[in-house]
């Protein structure tokens, strides 16, 4: 991509934020405002989404689960169906020209359980397990904190529908270990796990999955030698006390919420009397699971915890591009020639480069926007690079010149 041509470009000064990740997005071209939580997501922020949500989607399909797409304009009779038109405080209630009433989707289960129930029938066609990754709408009352927080925001919900409990906990735990899988693959490798009430959404228990932050709203107790941890909204523990498994002094810090997974038990089933017959011929409701990440959320997130006073520092996995190409000296012909074959050569062999290819733009100003855009690894081609290239790390000081063979051999193998 050629950053002349791209949409979206860094901005000098942008309006104090209440957060960093947002005035970080803003300012490096991954997000517009539109208003208090909605956003735009413009090309460098929609291709670190579609990153995200490709991991998540490699880590869904490993343990079984088969990907949907479900409506976003929801009938009102499904959710009266589940007294939830009344109970859901954020709701957003919408009125169309011909007297039908819908709810904007916050979650799934009143289009999921009744689409369930057109297909199974027997314990032959359990476990199932389905997930779609789309907007949600949710009428908070105080969207802050940039993309953290919206009143639209991305998730990838998946729903499971099992025999009995036992064939829940089974799958719940596998869910466990591909919500930790997908954020250490997204750079988060500290994952702090929660056990919750269920909350607004069904009255059996949860799991959360924070990652420690300043900027977090979430207040965790949690023991810095092990696994242990606590909302401290429910916490039986408080910070200073020995933690519970292994005696070591408690901490509290604040953490963003990535994910949460709940046991929802047989609630859904029953309200649309989902039913299935079983081994013995009787007719029982399957037990179900549901599990949400926050896929707009964990970009910003991944900016909280990855960056510096110069701006974002993405991990790989989840980088706009692989490499920032940048061409100083662009006036001298020559120059120009290597910055424009190293581009094509790149791109030849797949890997993907955004190239700053502005010419009327200060050496100081294209080294400032990479160091704001923050992909991983920079290029440099000037006068002074002659027939190699200056290389660097986003998060590293020292530069080094490479050959740009070496480089491509490097980056395929
Ligand atoms: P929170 O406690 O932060 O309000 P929640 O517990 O209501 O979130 P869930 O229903 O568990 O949210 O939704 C699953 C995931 O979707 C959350 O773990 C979070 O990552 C994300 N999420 C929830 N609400 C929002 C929002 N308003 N904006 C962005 N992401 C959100
Ligand atoms: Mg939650």
């Amino acid at each position: 991509m050629l950053y002349s041509k791209l949409f979206g470009k860094t901005q000098k000064e942008v309006k104090k934020y209440e957060s960093k990740n947002q005035e970080l997005l803003v300012k490096a071209g991954f997000i517009d405002q539109v208003a208090a939580g909605i956003y735009t997501l413009l090309p460098l922020g929609k291709r670190v989404l579609t990153k995200i949500e490709n991991i998540i989607r490699e880590e869904m399909n490993n343990i079984g689960a088969q990907e949907i797409e479900m409506p976003l304009l929801h009938p009102k009779i499904l959710w009266e169906k589940t007294g939830r038109w009344q109970t859901v405080d954020i709701l957003f209630k919408t009125k169309s020209e011909h007297h039908q009433e819908y709810a904007l989707a916050p979650t799934h289960e009143e289009i999921i359980t009744p689409l369930v129930k057109k297909f199974i029938r027997s314990y032959k066609d359990l476990p199932l397990a389905l997930y779609h990754i789309t907007a949600k709408f949710r009428d908070e009352p105080r969207p802050k904190s940039g993309i953290l927080r919206g009143r639209e925001f991305g998730m990838k919900d998946l729903y499971s529908f099992h025999k009995d409990k036992e064939d829940l906990h089974h799958f719940y735990q596998k869910v466990i270990q591909a919500y930790l899988k997908i954020f250490n693959r997204c750079g988060l490798k500290e994952i702090k796990i929660t056990e919750a009430s269920g909350g607004t959404f069904t009255k059996k228990f949860s799991h959360e999955f924070n990652v420690l932050t300043p900027a977090g709203e979430v207040d965790l107790i949690f023991c810095p030698s092990c696994s242990f941890a606590q909302n401290k909204e429910i916490a039986t523990k408080k910070p200073g006390e020995l933690c519970p498994k292994c005696h070591t002094q408690l901490k509290k810090e604040k953490a963003i919420e990535v994910g949460n997974i709940f046991d929802l038990d047989d609630r859904f089933s029953q309200s649309f009397d989902l039913r299935f017959v079983d081994k013995n011929g009787e007719e029982r409701y399957p037990i179900m699971g549901c599990y949400g990440i926050g896929t707009t959320r964990l970009i910003g997130a991944i900016v909280e915890i990855y960056h510096d006073e110069k701006g974002i520092i993405w991990p790989k996995t989840v980088a706009p591009f692989q490499l920032h190409l940048i061409g100083l000296n662009l006036e001298d012909k020559r120059v120009k020639n290597r910055c424009y074959k190293a581009y094509q050569r790149l791109q030849e062999k797949k890997i993907s480069v955004l190239f700053d290819d502005r010419d009327d733009v200060s050496a100081g100003e294209k080294l400032t926007d990479a160091d704001l855009i923050g992909i991983p690894v920079r290029l440099i081609i000037s006068k002074k690079t002659a027939d190699q290239i200056e290389i660097k790390n986003r998060a590293q000081t020292i530069s080094k010149l490479i050959d740009l063979n070496q480089l491509i051999n490097e980056l395929t193998n």
